[in-house]
């Protein structure tokens, strides 16, 4: 049997916009973090959490802010170096926002984070639950790259896509990427006056990396890994904006549904980009054996798969892997990412969810697989 879960994720149903700020716009001509500007992005950012949305921040500037703090001039060449700086800078600039963001009665939360923590499904699901109890509790998320383990990017990306992959991990509604410039244009403005802006654009459209590449932006957070972070924000049906972070009040004019810079979105529907990412990217793990309730329950009420509705548990898997959910018969009823290892598993089927924490100790979630990731067929 399938029950109802109370719902204590960040809501699917409060919008959620990951606002991503990078490192040109966050430095006032390279001495140092920008303050006023930051201020004035934190004053909307509270607005907009006013207003009723979930807000997540993705910002850069680490490597600027300890430069500024060591008194370097020049960005150095050496990796290690640019870490240490960003160690150092990371430290301000969390001040600032927590400062700015103490003004409005809002807490902030840091939440540093690799690629390859988002990429190992059970740190995925750790990060996950972190990031959605954080909204939950009305604080702000400020959320930049691990630098010090990782170095995407410091190198590449000036956390583009680490902005997208929050996006796909909160399942928020828009990326919001604040730059420098006014948006995506077909050539680049700075050599072309008859360059013109792209308005609205579907997210992974092939024309657009050959805009970016004309442009000659390839380097690191150049257009080419916006675009890129679109595409990505886009498999979880999100829709990402280009916006020149320098125009006046700018989130709330996004808010507000005024045109602003660049609008890419998804081609497809936020179910289907879903489906695509759990049937193309993941294998399966194991098995659990529905009882008929539970498939029932499963297919007309889409609801989440609790332990009690579970029969029987085969094959090896980890918390956060893919595993298949078979009728009696065997036949495949649908697909999701479990919550419980299947040593776990074996020991909370059949019992009711209040039962966990006294049979395993603790308790990770109500449901063995939520339904935000699960596929039924
Ligand atoms: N995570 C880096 C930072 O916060 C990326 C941007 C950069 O390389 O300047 O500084």
């Amino acid at each position: 049997m399938v029950a109802e879960i109370k719902q204590h994720k960040h809501a699917s149903k409060k919008p959620c916009w990951v606002i991503k700020i990078g490192s040109a716009l966050l430095t006032a001509d390279g001495l140092g973090l920008d303050e006023t500007a930051i201020a004035s992005w934190v004053q909307q950012m509270a607005s907009l959490h006013q207003r009723g949305i979930s807000v997540v921040l993705v910002s850069s500037g680490a490597v600027a802010a300890g430069m500024q703090r060591l008194g370097w001039k020049r960005r150095p060449h050496a990796l290690y170096q640019q870490q240490a700086a960003a160690a150092i800078g990371q430290m301000g600039l969390i001040q600032l926002y927590e400062s700015a963001f103490q003004k409005f009665d809002l807490h902030t939360a840091q939440i540093l984070l690799t690629h390859e923590d988002l990429a190992n499904r059970k740190r995925y699901l750790n990060a996950r639950g972190t990031l959605r109890e954080v909204l939950n509790l009305g604080a702000i998320p400020v959320i930049n790259e691990n630098d010090t383990v990782a170095t995407d990017e410091i190198r590449f990306g000036d956390n583009d896509s680490l902005a997208a992959m929050v996006t796909n991990l909160v399942e928020a509604d828009r990326l919001v990427i604040l730059t420098d410039q006014e948006g995506l244009f077909d050539r680049d403005p700075r050599q072309y006056a008859d360059a013109t802006l792209i308005r609205e654009v579907v997210a992974g459209d092939p024309k657009l990396e050959a805009y970016a590449g004309d442009s000659g932006s390839l380097g690191r957070g150049g257009m080419i890994t916006k675009i890129r972070a679109a595409e990505r924000a886009a498999r979880s049906g999100a829709c990402t904006y280009i916006v020149n972070g320098r125009t006046s009040n700018i989130l709330l004019r996004l808010y507000d549904n005024e045109s602003h810079g660049t609008r890419l979105y998804p081609a497809s529907g936020r179910l289907a980009a879903r489906k695509q990412w759990l049937a193309i990217h993941m294998q399966s793990h194991g098995d659990l054996v529905l009882d008929d309730g539970a498939v029932r329950v499963l297919r007309e009420s889409g609801r989440s798969l609790l332990p009690v509705g579970v029969t029987a548990v085969y094959g090896e898997f980890s918390r956060g892997d893919m595993v298949r959910c078979i009728d009696n018969n065997g036949k495949i009823v649908a697909h999701g990412l479990v919550n419980y290892s299947a040593a776990e598993a074996c020991q909370i089927i059949g019992q009711s969810s209040e039962r966990i924490e006294s049979i395993l100790g603790y308790v990770d979630e109500a449901e063995l697989i939520h339904r935000d990731n699960m596929v039924v067929f």
